[in-house]
């Protein structure tokens, strides 16, 4: 196949385009090949353009705060070209509430200002012309992990009060914790008590106290998410799994990546990898 055409376009008035120039030569140094439109262009021009150039992808910026009607406008251009085939995404200085209704305007998708370029690279590529290296997006919470002094003492708050089950108690020895696993629907709470001195959680305890320790998401292939984070920058704790409760495969990402969350990646046994 040959390389991947994308037209990379900035709608509207605003006079700024190094974020288009930026995005042009990274979107280039992938391997693919990008048409620039300049700045000032209209929907129909964009339209147009992607037509005449034979475009698998087009790329839109806009930091003129006019999003909300030159993208669906675009995609209107598009369909009387009977053009929609050709994928939309945007990106720039757009707020967190209007992604929805670009989204559901037939914008593919958005990338905001915290996106990396090699997120929106990879993105196209695995639109256009997949490589496999996609990442299924995580499928549920697997559990949230609370720090407790003492499981026994703990427990009639979960069990009685809130009414949920006790599934098992669990070791494990490597990470010097105890955990209560208590079912809601298909999530857990995880009650995690410091066997020692030495074990993460009587650190957590000693500096904030009990509390919300972790939040865990269940993946599909946790070594491939790891490369993905890794590629991003992404800071983490574990560069490669280890194993978690009931054989389980677990990383931790760093929380200043997450504005103070500690998120921890959780493959069930049996899952990835190997399949
Ligand atoms: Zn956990």
């Amino acid at each position: 196949m040959g390389k991947i055409r994308v037209l990379v376009a900035k709608p509207g008035l605003d006079g700024h385009d190094r974020g288009a120039l930026v995005i042009s030569q990274a979107l280039r140094d992938h391997g693919m090949e990008v048409i620039y439109t300049g700045l000032r262009q209209t929907p129909v021009q964009i339209a147009q353009a992607a037509v005449q150039e034979d475009v698998d992808v087009i790329g839109l910026s806009s930091l003129s705060g006019a999003h909300k009607t030159l993208f669906p406008k675009i995609i209107d251009e598009l369909k009387k070209r009977d053009a929609t085939d050709i994928p939309v995404v945007g990106g720039g200085v757009i707020p967190s509430e209007d992604i929805p209704f670009l989204l559901d305007k037939g914008i593919k998708r958005i990338f905001t200002s915290g996106s990396s370029t090699e997120s929106l690279a990879s993105y196209i590529q695995e639109l256009i012309e997949p490589i496999g290296a996609a990442v299924d997006n995580p499928k549920k919470i697997a559990h949230v992990g609370i720090a407790v002094r003492n499981i026994d003492d703990t427990l009639a708050f979960y069990t009685d009060s809130l009414g949920m089950e006790l599934e098992g108690v669990e070791k494990v020895d490597s990470e010097g914790v105890k955990i209560a696993f208590l079912k809601i629907g298909e999530s857990r709470f995880e009650l995690l008590e410091p066997l020692n001195d030495s074990s993460p959680i009587q650190k957590f305890l000693d500096k904030k106290g009990e509390g919300i320790h972790h939040i865990a998401v269940e993946v599909d292939n946790i070594e491939a998410r790891l490369n993905q984070l890794k590629s991003e920058g992404v800071r983490l704790i574990n560069e490669k799994a280890k194993s978690g409760a009931h054989n389980s495969q677990i990383a931790f990402i760093h929380p200043k990546a997450a504005n103070g969350v500690l998120v921890e990646l959780a493959q069930q046994a049996g899952e990835g990898s190997e399949e």
